[in-house]
């Protein structure tokens, strides 16, 4: 046991179904590893189709009673359990940091916006207000209701096993929906964590179930079975397109958050220092393994050289290592895959005629560790263009004109964010309509707000996540059309 909680009872073996705390029916189970060391941190079951369909039919049983709480009624225990997370948020952030990798501080900013999605939607769950049309006939009324589509699943990943969670619990249970979580196999201590707390705060049982196990027959379950009415699912670009599959054959409703391939443009007239600074937030928070991270730095000629130096002094001076170790910047990876792909990508681009200016290579601090990296003279045929890298590298390509950067920065087939730095006024708007994505940090690197509709176009994924959008997501809208009068 290589993590000391304050409250060891937050640390679960176990799943939730209905209200109970349960093994698999065959009593198997999955390994947890931490990413920087190594070591075991525990098991969880391995679950399939039956418990699956029993998590199903336990958030069935209790949607009748759940919906029909008022808005107020649940708010009230959605805020308990915002407060739970913010008071237990040590615990959480140590629990996040040994099995996902990320440096304690982060661990800690994540449980406090996870928290913030779940107070932010208790307070929009009494704001679901319907509609009243001025009728078509002058003895007929019509009035538009919103209510909660039902019973919902959720399939998350494991770079943000807590916010991503929050993100679709928060409306779900809001709009009066229950939901049926599963959550990544490299993370799920941080999600059954949540389930202990959304048990002590008071949510009914068969609210929130947790089921973690094989991805393939869960995924299957929650997609195939008629009773589930809408999935939510953050992942890769790959596994989302077999999930609208699947739920194509019972017409479910989909909110699909996926890949992305972020540009960062750097126009001559742009504040370098702020844009390094972005650049670093966008770039190497959890080593650079989000959906919004930047993967391309298009940079005008004028600037490119400066820029490249000023960012090189600072990604040199990123400190990498265990993330339980508070000085560290940078924790591992989270598996051997995703090193392999970092390597691939930076060998394909050397291959290719990019220069490795700092990092390039594996980190000696373990197995999982890469090195902070920049890359310059990047082009358009490199694999690190085209694909999603999701690890601290730093490619930076050259353009010259306006037009050439926006028709690099939209030669994707993604579309979640973009971010660009400049101050020319005319060129802001411009290139803010122009980008085809779903977010625009504009002269800044962090975009991410419970306040903000998160989400992308193309094939980065479907609905928005967060902001009084969110919420909509989880309600169907009815119209009632009322004649005779
Ligand atoms: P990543 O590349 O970030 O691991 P994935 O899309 O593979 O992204 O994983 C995101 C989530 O999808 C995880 O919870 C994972 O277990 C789940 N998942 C992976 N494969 C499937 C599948 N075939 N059906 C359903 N869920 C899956």
């Amino acid at each position: 046991q290589e993590v000391s909680l304050r409250d060891s009872d937050l640390l679960r073996h176990e799943c939730l179904i209905g209200g109970q705390w349960t093994h698999a029916d065959d009593g198997t189970s999955i390994v947890v590893t931490n990413p920087a060391t190594g070591a075991h941190l525990g098991t969880v079951p391995r679950m399939g189709a039956t418990e699956t369909r029993r998590a199903i039919e336990a958030a069935s049983k209790a949607l009748g009673a759940w919906r029909a709480k008022t808005a107020k009624e649940r708010a009230a225990l959605l805020r308990r359990w915002h407060d739970l997370m913010l008071a237990c948020r040590e615990d959480l952030a140590l629990i996040m940091t040994v099995e996902q990798g990320k440096p304690l501080a982060e661990s800690r900013a994540e449980i406090a916006y996870a928290a913030s999605f779940i107070e932010w939607f208790a307070e929009e769950a009494k704001r679901v207000y319907g509609d009243t049309i001025p009728g078509h006939a002058a003895d007929k009324r019509i009035v538009v209701i919103k209510q909660p589509i039902g019973v919902c699943a959720a399939i998350t990943p494991w770079n943000f096993p807590a916010a991503m969670l929050t993100r679709k619990l928060g409306p779900a249970l809001a709009a009066g929906c229950t939901m049926v979580i599963k959550p990544a196999s490299q993370t799920p201590f941080s999600a059954l964590a949540l389930c202990v707390l959304a048990e002590r705060a008071g949510i009914p049982a068969g609210v929130i179930s947790c089921v973690t196990g094989s991805a393939e027959a869960i995924g299957a379950e929650l997609t195939g079975n008629p009773i589930v009415k809408k999935v939510s699912f953050t992942g890769s670009t790959e596994i989302g397109k077999r999930l609208l599959a699947q739920c194509a054959a019972t017409v479910k409703k989909a909110s699909m958050e996926l890949g992305g391939n972020a540009p960062f443009i750097v126009f001559d007239d742009a504040d370098l220092d702020a844009a390094v600074q972005g650049a670093i937030a966008s770039k190497y928070r959890n080593a650079g393994q989000t959906c919004v991270c930047a993967n391309r730095f298009l940079v005008q000629d004028g600037v490119y050289d400066a820029f490249v130096e000023k960012l090189t002094s600072k990604v040199r001076a990123l400190t990498v290592g265990n993330g339980l170790d508070d000085t560290v910047q940078i924790g591992p990876l989270i598996d051997a895959k995703a090193v392999a792909k970092v390597e691939e990508h930076v060998e394909d681009a050397l291959a290719k005629g990019a220069r490795v200016v700092t990092g390039g290579t594996r980190h000696d601090a373990g197995e999982n560790f890469y090195e902070p990296t920049v890359i310059t003279e990047a082009r358009r045929d490199m694999k690190i263009f085209g694909e999603e890298t999701f690890g601290p590298v730093a490619p930076v390509f050259r353009f010259h004109t306006e037009d050439e950067a926006i028709r690099l920065a939209n030669d994707t087939e993604f579309g979640l964010a973009s971010y660009f730095y400049g101050r020319d006024i005319g060129r802001v708007w411009r290139v803010a309509e122009a980008l085809d994505y779903g977010i625009v940090g504009i002269n800044e690197g962090l975009i991410s707000t419970e306040v903000a509709p998160f989400g992308g176009v193309k094939e980065s994924g479907l609905g928005r996540e967060g902001s009084k959008y969110g919420i909509e997501d989880y309600l169907e809208l009815k119209y009632l059309c009322m004649g005779g009068i």
